[in-house]
């Protein structure tokens, strides 16, 4: 094993604003051995979340951050190729937080095993990973939605928010989605079952939005923050719910980060507005992910993923096509090329 090496990529320098080259340092060292209890991964998938850039600042969050040095932290799925762990052998795939990098060693804990015969790797990161598990507690536990009601979601050709719109439709909610482009808010309405979708970046949101549920939304999931959190305030209507998923368009923006200045909208109709961490829910992701894959396998939802082929050193550009709306679906590394996948 030990003639082998292991590529990686570590966070060399916590960035200010958009991350740049120079934040990340490219290594190489031998692949390890595993010692007793621990099992050595072969990566060929690797998860690429927004909420990567939060774990490379310093400070107080709901994870440590990442430490200057450290292997870039990444949720991936790979082959067990060496094993001296009781539970896993030589050949099994696995999901887990391996890092941005070719080859993990792990103790085992919070890996499990993944069935790719019955499940491409890229859906068991996307609508049957972390993805999904937001998608659905955040609509139904902390969006509390209920079938049949009006939902806006943001951020709606990506990865949780597509999910979300594809939930509420199947529970026979309306749904209106706000996404970057023409291309996307068509692939929503004529693809994915949205009953409207608005460009954020066109003038006018609040007024387009009003035009589209005149009579507001119960269901306010947000991903995106800023003033696309402010138009949503302003499309409320009594008793709604607003999920603060995620905040995208602040993630790079730690000196200045814009509130909402619409927040009154809450005690005019009522609302609350609530924010979540998905890890909180672990005990409960068996049942999300029965539910899910159900949904699945009866064709009733889809899982769309946006992969791209390359190397662990695509990581740092790949990374920015989150922040730069150059992903539908879940974003996926996939290690090695197109054809060897
Ligand atoms: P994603 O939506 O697949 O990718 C990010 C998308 O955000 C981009 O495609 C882009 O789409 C949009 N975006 C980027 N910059 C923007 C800006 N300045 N203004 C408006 N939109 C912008 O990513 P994801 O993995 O599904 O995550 C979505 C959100 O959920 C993120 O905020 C993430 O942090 C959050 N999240 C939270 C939890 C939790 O536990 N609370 C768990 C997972 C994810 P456009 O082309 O439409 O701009």
């Amino acid at each position: 094993m030990t003639d082998r090496t292991n590529h990686q990529v570590r966070l060399a320098a916590r960035p200010h604003g958009e991350p740049k080259p120079g934040d990340w340092a490219h290594t190489s060292e031998p692949v390890p051995e595993p010692a007793d209890g621990e099992l050595l991964v072969r990566l060929s998938h690797l998860s690429l979340d927004p909420a990567m850039r939060g774990w490379m600042n310093e400070g107080r969050s709901y994870i440590p951050p990442v430490e200057v040095n450290d292997v870039m932290r990444a949720a991936g799925i790979g082959e067990v190729v060496a094993s001296r762990h009781p539970k896993f052998s030589v050949g099994d795939h696995v999901s887990g937080v391996f890092g941005v990098q070719e080859y993990a060693i792990s103790d085992g804990r919070g890996v499990l095993a993944v069935d790719l015969s019955q499940v491409p790797a890229p859906t068991y990161l996307s609508a049957l990973g972390l993805t999904g598990m937001t998608a659905y507690f955040g609509l139904f536990d902390v969006g509390a939605f209920s079938d049949g009601e009006t939902v806006l979601v943001s951020g709606a050709a990506g990865a949780v928010g597509n999910m979300v719109g594809q939930l509420a439709r199947l529970k026979g909610g309306t749904v209106v989605g706000i996404a970057g482009g023409p291309e996307k808010c068509r692939w929503l309405t004529e693809e994915m079952g949205f009953d409207a979708a608005l460009d954020y970046r066109e003038k006018g949101l609040g007024r387009r939005l009003h035009q589209a549920v005149p009579d507001g939304v119960d269901v306010f999931f947000d991903n995106v923050g800023g003033p696309v959190l402010d138009a949503g305030l302003g499309a409320l209507r009594r008793g709604a719910r607003v999920v603060i998923c995620g905040a995208i368009s602040q993630y790079n923006n730690l000196d200045r980060p814009v509130g909402p200045a619409n927040y009154l909208r809450l005690l005019v109709e009522r609302a609350r507005m609530e924010g979540f961490v998905i890890f909180d829910y672990q005990p409960r992701y068996p049942e999300a992910q029965s539910q899910i894959a159900e949904w699945l396998r009866a064709g009733e939802i889809t899982s769309k993923e946006h992969v791209v082929h390359g190397g662990v050193h695509d990581f740092p550009d790949t990374l920015l096509k989150l922040f730069r709306g150059e992903n539908t679906g879940k974003l996926v590394l996939a290690l090695g090329s197109e054809e060897s996948a």
